[in-house]
This record gives structure tokens, C-alpha cells and sequence, in this order.
């Protein structure tokens, strides 16, 4: 028997490999374009990023070693340009010599791969816009970073888009990472994908999310990447990586059957719609092992296991291929991130119900060196608690849990399931409690109805009609909180059970879910039904609500913190030649390391310092915010690893930065007199950043402005006629509000409310419900409403009413007030 193989990579080499250790008499031909056969592409970034120093060690085999070891003709720079499958024939030329030949089958395997897209933009054949799919594309990008190269735009922001970027700043790069979708690595869910964006803003990789390359051009021999928002990216070089599409030219042109999402079709033996001809690897169409839909999963794995089927099946066994999951892992810098099976995104297109749980245990034991938390989420049916999907980001252990997760989900095993696994444990390694049992135990709480959840996508639509209550510290309270949010600490719940309200929805969060799941028991055994606990707490949250921000502390510019974290500044002295006391806090979860740290200056004079570490990965949005509150100073923080190195010096006395905190109170008055869109939405933007900033916010409504306040429907009864006209002119609600300038008869409101929804600005009904979630208090001008004839049951409820000397006492009360 003759096989013929085109592709000498991970499919093909394994469809032979496999071929010729079931049958040693088979002449069997592999035939490669490129130079290079059996080499390790997922490595290939790595050698440009100078991880992997030797070039060689990415040539896993050379057609010289193939033959010797396992007979195989192996013809490198050989190209297949068509299958004649009457003659069972393939059309071959020699790259070098142009010669051309036909070279007869009895069984053809197709393992062509999958290549680069290229989307068809004015100045994509710039040559300084580069691929990286084999050897010779690693070779071109190496040489142009060894030549001194100083800037790179990677376009993509899937796997190979992330590890180039990672790579090329560890090459010292400036590099921008352009993403079309709204996060990295779109398999992933956004708010898991969001920890490992911050990390790499953190290594000083720029992303512009949302937003594609439009067209290039040459820019005095450097690219010029200009983006979809109009920017303009210039760079020594940009990077292709926005996704693979199956090469299935040849499979076309031979009339193969492909599939409804365009690979090449194959049954379960890995055959064609020509029984005489496999196929295997990036090229073919996979059934999904979640959703059972077609779908295309370019990965190393399934393309090395479907072409040793394919072998199998050649040689006369039986073996079918199910399917594939997707189970995928990546480094970030110093973080890693993956998932396996179905993500949230996937599971609502397919119309699939779920349930989901996040949590964020330690990679291994807090108290044993260089842990440091993970985000877990853990998606299964309802009812069945079968599991559909997993993802994982973290610094260590991440990969572990996923390859249990993903080993679950191929045996189909449950939720409930995931509670008895016995996983290796000793504390350098993992918890008694592995966070995989974890994720057991949170998912069958929830199944058995011992537990019920919010999630952060609730709020503010339905956390309004109900009260938020974070069962945290004061000082984490104080640092961040959810806008809105009612402090009463865990410790002091059962004393203050007076304060829980019985009528409405209670929304009980903590920073991973613990402490709230203990309020959330405590709470339900003592008769409040209406509770729920937030779903990962506040770390889920703010990976959701991009938030990661403590109040009092500046958003960085991105590149986030790039420089801190590459460099050392050294430290001065101090400042009084005081003492330096050094704490370790490392292991120890959010509060800890913030009470430790309130603690421990406490014990200071002033001019002394504190040189404390921590991995709670709060820490470092935390401290700075805790000192800017309490009159410290930062004299370095920076974060190595998993580890977060501070030093803090003492200040002179509390709180002097601002007046603010000298009196103690932050609180901003709006007063909104105009009735015109553009203006109403300034202020609710303002007064929402206020409020997310921890400012106590009141909005004091008067004349134009009241209408933002109005319902629609009809006026009350028993107005005037003249109030009754100035009732009809007027409009009746934020909706019904028009733009200042450019209104032209209700097109350019239009438009621009058009605009703002395709660039994601929320529409200011939702601005208006955040900030009163977030609680922020409305006052209607009594004095407006008389001359206007606006009736208070004409204002949307919840409303105060009050007149000059509210807005003045709130005025007096307040550090800024803004009129609008
Ligand atoms: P390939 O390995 O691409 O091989 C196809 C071969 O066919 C090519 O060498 C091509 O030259 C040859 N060929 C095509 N047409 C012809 C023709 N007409 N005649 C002759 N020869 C032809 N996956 C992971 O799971 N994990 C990772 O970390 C990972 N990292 C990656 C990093 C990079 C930079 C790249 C490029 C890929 C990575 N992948 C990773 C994906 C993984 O490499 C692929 O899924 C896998 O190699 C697919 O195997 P394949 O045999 O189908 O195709």
C-alpha cells in the first residue's frame, strides 16, 4: 500500500508516524512546501522572544532522521498543486528545480494545516507586515528585533497575537496590540480575559481593544497601522495575527466535501467525501464536544491525535474521533490563562442554559511561598450539573486545574462530581481543599439550592430595586465598594440584623464569596429570603466592570505602570533617618495585608518606613489608595511575579492631601438647570465617575433640567390650561430629550444616539439608573416645578422635592458644586 501525505507537521508527521508502526511494508510519501518538517510551532514565539535560545531545538526531525528511524520518504520544499483522485494521483513541484511531477496513492492523507489571514486592507502587502505561521516567518521577525528593531504593532489578540506581543516587549520592544474584539483572547470569557489584559498593561503592552487595523501604509520605511477609530500606529514592524482560516484549496479544487463552516468534512474515521482520502489537523471541520455543532479549532492537540486516527484507520482499525473542546492555555508574562469546553458567550449563541460559579482560591497554600489567588469559572447544566466549560487565570497552578477541568468534562462527569476528585496535595502544590474541589462544592451548593447568586452583569438594573450589602471590613469598605453599597461587616451582622430589610432583595457581597456566603447562611437561616450572594465577589466584579480602581487613586495611563515594574528605583533614605521595619504578608487574602499594613504604621513615627510584601493582587491598587487616604507616602510599590513589594513611609499627619479628607466629607452637588441631552449627560457621566470615586452625590434639578426627571404617559389631572400647554411642549423623560446643537429635526439626536450605542457610551436612561443605584440623590426644584406646572406625580418615583435652601445646605455641605 501507498500513502501519500500532504503536510509534514503535527497532523501529517503523526498520520505517517502512526502508518508506519502498524505496517512496516507501506511506502509511504510525506510532502512539505516549507523547509522544515516535525517542527515545534507553538515554540516558535519563544525563539524570537529568546526563551528558547537554540533554533535547532524547534527542528524536532529532519527527512534524513524520519528515514533512518522509521522509513519514511520525507521530501521537504515540495508542493502539492492539485489531486487528480480518477488517476488517485497527486501533482507535485519541486520548489528549487521547478520540476513537476505526479505522484500515485492508494490513500491520501490532506493535513495541509491552516494559514494566515490576511484581511484584504489598502497597504497589507507592506513588507513590513509579517506573519508567523513556520520557521522561515520565525526567521524574518528574529532578524528584524536582532537588527535593532525598537517598535512592533501585533495585530490580534488571540493566543499566538499575545505571545508575540509578550515576547517582543521581553526583546525590549514598545508594543502595541491592536484587538478587533473587546478583550484578548476571545475563547475566553471578557471578565476572565480582563486579568490578563491588566497584567499585560501592567508589562507595558498598549492594547486598543475594540478596534481593527483599516489600512496600512509606508511610513520613511517604518508601517504606518491606521486603526478603525482613525488613530495611527506607527511601528518598525506589525504582526498579523488575527486569526487562521483552513487551506483548503486543494481539498475545493478536488471536489471535496466542506463543511458549513468551511474546513474540510470528515466522518468520525477521519475520511473525506472520498473514502480513499483522510484528512486531519487545522484543516478540517471538528464537531464541537459541548455544543455538537461544526466548528474549527486550530490546536496542537486534536491536529496530533486525529492524524494518529487517521494512521489507525489507513491501517485497518477501527477508531473514530469525537470531537474536540477546545481546552487551550497561555502565558502571559507571569500569569497563565485557559479554558476548556464552552464558554458563557458560547453556550447563550447555542441557545444552551447554564449555570455558572466563580471563585478565586490560592494556586497552592496561602501560607507556603509564591501563592497567590486565581479566578475560577466553572460553567454546568442546571439540573444535571454536567459540566459544559472552564477557564482559569492566574500565576500558579493554573495549568493543573485546567487539565482536571478538561479530563472532567471529556469523562462527562458533573459539578457534584468535581467535590470527590482526590488531587495531589502538599502545600508547595495545592490546598487539602484543591480549588478544583472548591469549585465542586460552590457549583452543588448552588445545584442543591444551599446557595443563590447575583452576578456582577446584574447591576445596576437589578441591585436598584433592592440593597446592596457588603459584609466587608470598613477599611476595604472605605478603599472600594459597589456604588451604593451599605457597609456592615460580617462580625457585626448578627447585632445588626435590624438594619437588613425583609420587603426587598438583599445583594450580599465580599471579596471572593466566603465571608458573604457565611452572611448569605446567617442571613436565610434567620428569615430573610430575599438574599443572594454575589458570584465572585468583588474581584469578579471588577474584572466585569473594568473597576479595578480604588477610589482616591488616579487611573493609570496605559501603558500601565510599565516602568515600576521593570526597574528597581532605588529607595531614598528616609526622610528623618527613621526606622525601617519590614512585614511579609504574602499568602495572606484581602483584608489581611491592608489591616496588617493599617496596623503596622500605626506602630510608626513619621519619616519611618515599612517595606511590606503581599500577594493578594488588591494590594497593589489598595496601598496606594489606603495612603493617599491616610497622609502616607508610596515610596515605591512594584510587583515581581505573584509578589507585590511595597515600601510605605509615614506621614506627618492623617489625610493632608486634600480638603476633602481634611473635613472628612466628599460630596459633589450638581445642579442641573439645562433640558438638553448632551448637557443632562455630562452631568449624570460626572456625577456617576463622582459617586464610583466614593463621593457622596447630590443632583438638584431646576427649570429645563426637570424634564430628564419626567415619566412619559399623560400629565397629571387637574392642571390649568396654560400648565397644561407647557406640559405638552416640554419633554417628558430622559428618552425625549434633544441635543443642544446639530437636533435638525430629530436626525442628529438620532444619530448621535446611534453612535453612542455602537461605541458602547451608555444611553443616559441607563447613566440615570446607575447613579441612582449608586446613590446618588435627586431633588426637583419646588420653586420650577410651580412655574412649570409639573405636578410631583408626573416625576418618576423616588424624587425628592426641596427648594433654594436644600440645594444651598447641600451646596455648603459639599467640596465642589457644578451647574449644568
Ligand atoms: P500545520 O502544523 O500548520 O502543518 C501543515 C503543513 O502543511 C505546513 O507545514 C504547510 O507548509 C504544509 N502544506 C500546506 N499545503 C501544502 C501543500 N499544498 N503541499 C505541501 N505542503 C503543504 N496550538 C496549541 O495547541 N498550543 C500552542 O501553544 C500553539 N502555539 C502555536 C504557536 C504558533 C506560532 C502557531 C503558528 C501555531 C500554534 N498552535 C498551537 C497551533 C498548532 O501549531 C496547530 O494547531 C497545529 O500545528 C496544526 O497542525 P496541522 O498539521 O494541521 O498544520
Amino acid at each position: 500500500m501507498k500513502i501519500v501525505v500532504i503536510g509534514g507537521v503535527a497532523a501529517g508527521m503523526s498520520a505517517a508516524a502512526r502508518t508506519r508502526r502498524l505496517d512496516e511494508t507501506a511506502e509511504i510519501v510525506v510532502l512539505e512546501r516549507s523547509q522544515h518538517v516535525s517542527f515545534a510551532n507553538c515554540g516558535l514565539p519563544y525563539h524570537v522572544g529568546g526563551v528558547i535560545k537554540d533554533r535547532d531545538s524547534l527542528l524536532l526531525q529532519t527527512p534524513q532522521s524520519l528515514k533512518a528511524s522509521l522509513n519514511l520518504d520525507v521530501r521537504v520544499g515540495h508542493e502539492v498543486r492539485g489531486i487528480d483522485r480518477q488517476r488517485k494521483s497527486v501533482h507535485v513541484i519541486e520548489l528549487e528545480s521547478g520540476r513537476e511531477y505526479d505522484e500515485a496513492y492508494d490513500k491520501l492523507v490532506l493535513a495541509p494545516g491552516a494559514t494566515p489571514i490576511r484581511p484584504n486592507l489598502a497597504g497589507i502587502d507592506h513588507p513590513g507586515i509579517l506573519v508567523l505561521r513556520n520557521i522561515e516567518d520565525m526567521d524574518r521577525i528574529k532578524t528584524k528585533v536582532d537588527k535593532g528593531a525598537k517598535t512592533a504593532v501585533v495585530i490580534g489578540g488571540g493566543y499566538i497575537g499575545v505571545e508575540m506581543a509578550e515576547n517582543l516587549r521581553e526583546r525590549g520592544l514598545n508594543v502595541d496590540l491592536v484587538e478587533m474584539a473587546d478583550q484578548i483572547i476571545p475563547p475566553l470569557d471578557r471578565e476572565i480575559a480582563r486579568d490578563l489584559e491588566i497584567h499585560m498593561g501592567e508589562h507595558g503592552v498598549v492594547l486598543h481593544l475594540g478596534l481593527a487595523a483599516a489600512s496600512f501604509r509606508d511610513a520613511a520605511g517604518q508601517v504606518a497601522v491606521e486603526l478603525t477609530n482613525g488613530k495611527v500606529l506607527v511601528a518598525d514592524f506589525a504582526i498579523l495575527a488575527a486569526g487562521v482560516r483552513p487551506d483548503t484549496q486543494l481539498a475545493r479544487s478536488a471536489g471535496l466535501d466542506l463543511g458549513p463552516r468551511g474546513g474540510i468534512k470528515v466522518n468520525a474515521h477521519l475520511q473525506t467525501s472520498d473514502p480513499d482520502i483522510y484528512a486531519a489537523g487545522d484543516a478540517v471541520e471538528v464537531s464541537d464536544t459541548i455544543t455538537g455543532l461544526p466548528a474549527l479549532i486550530p490546536l496542537a492537540g486534536p491536529a496530533n491525535r486525529q492524524g494518529r486516527i487517521v494512521g489507525e484507520n489507513i491501517c485497518g482499525r477501527d477508531t473514530s474521533y469525537s470531537s474536540t473542546q477546545g481546552t487551550a492555555i497561555v502565558k502571559v508574562f507571569d500569569m497563565t490563562g485557559g479554558g476548556t469546553g464552552a464558554a458563557e458567550k458560547t453556550l447563550i449563541k447555542a441557545g444552551r442554559p447554564y449555570l455558572k460559579v466563580y471563585l478565586h482560591p490560592s494556586g497552592h497554600a496561602g501560607y507556603y511561598p509564591g501563592s497567590a489567588p486565581m479566578h475560577i469559572k466553572v460553567l454546568f447544566e442546571p439540573g444535571t450539573g454536567k459540566l459544559l466549560g472552564a477557564q482559569v487565570v492566574g500565576y500558579d497552578g493554573v495549568d493543573k486545574r485546567l487539565d482536571v477541568f478538561a479530563t472532567a468534562i471529556r469523562a462527562g462527569m458533573t459539578v457534584a462530581d468535581l467535590q470527590h476528585l482526590e488531587l495531589a496535595y502538599a502545600p508547595p502544590f495545592g490546598s487539602a481543599k484543591d480549588p478544583v474541589n472548591m469549585a465542586g462544592f460552590i457549583g452543588t451548593n448552588l445545584l442543591k439550592g444551599d446557595l443563590a447568586l447575583w452576578y456582577a452583569e446584574d447591576f445596576p438594573a437589578k441591585t436598584v430595586a433592592g440593597m446592596i450589602l457588603d459584609v466587608r471590613s470598613p477599611q476595604e469598605f472605605e478603599l472600594w465598594h459597589i456604588p451604593g453599597a451599605v457597609n456592615i461587616p460580617l462580625g457585626k451582622l448578627r447585632s445588626q440584623l435590624d438594619r437588613i430589610p425583609r420587603d426587598k432583595p438583599v445583594f450580599v457581597y465580599c471579596k471572593v464569596g466566603f465571608r458573604s456566603y457565611l452572611a448569605y447562611r446567617l442571613l436565610r437561616q434567620r428569615g430573610i429570603t430575599g438574599v443572594t450572594m454575589l458570584a465572585g465577589g468583588s474581584l469578579t466584579f471588577q474584572s466585569y466592570h473594568d473597576s479595578p480602581v480604588a477610589p482616591g487613586q488616579p487611573t493609570p495611563e496605559k501603558p500601565r505602570a510599565s516602568l515600576p515594574y521593570a526597574e528597581e528605583p532605588a529607595v531614598p533614605a528616609t526622610a528623618s533617618g527613621g526606622k525601617t521595619v519590614e512585614v511579609d504578608c504574602c499568602g495572606l487574602q484581602c483584608p489581611g495585608p491592608i489591616k496588617r499594613l493599617k496596623d503596622e504604621m500605626a506602630r510608626l513615627s513619621p519619616g519611618d518606613q515599612l517595606r511590606m510584601s503581599a500577594t493578594d493582587p488588591g494590594f497593589i491598587k489598595d496601598a496606594p489608595a489606603w495612603c493617599l487616604k491616610n497622609g502616607h507616602e508610596i515610596v515605591r510599590i512594584h510587583k515581581e511575579g505573584a509578589r507585590i513589594e511595597a515600601v510605605i513611609q509615614k506621614g506627618e499627619t492623617i489625610a493632608k492631601t486634600t480638603g476633602v479628607q481634611a473635613s472628612g466629607r466628599d460630596k459633589k452637588t450638581f445642579v442641573i438647570f439645562s433640558g438638553d441631552l448632551d448637557k443632562v449627560m455630562a452631568g449624570f457621566v460626572m456625577a456617576n465617575g463622582a459617586l464610583a470615586m466614593g463621593s457622596e452625590v447630590t443632583m438638584f434639578f431646576t427649570f429645563w433640567g426637570i424634564n430628564a426627571l419626567r415619566k412619559p404617559g399623560p400629565q397629571a389631572a387637574g392642571k390649568g390650561m396654560l400648565d397644561k400647554m407647557f406640559g405638552w411642549m416640554m419633554p417628558k423623560g430622559p428618552d425625549a430629550l434633544t441635543l443642544s446643537k446639530m437636533h435638525m429635526m430629530g436626525m442628529g439626536t438620532a444619530m448621535m444616539k446611534l453612535v453612542m450605542k455602537q461605541k458602547r457610551v451608555e444611553s443616559l436612561p441607563v447613566l440615570i439608573a446607575s447613579a441612582r443605584a449608586g446613590g446618588a440623590k435627586l431633588v426637583a426644584c419646588t420653586m420650577s416645578m410651580d412655574v412649570m406646572g409639573i405636578k410631583p406625580e408626573e416625576l418618576v418615583d423616588g424624587i425628592e422635592l426641596g427648594g433654594v435652601g436644600a440645594f444651598l445646605g447641600e451646596a455648603d455641605e459639599s467640596n465642589v458644586t457644578m451647574f449644568i
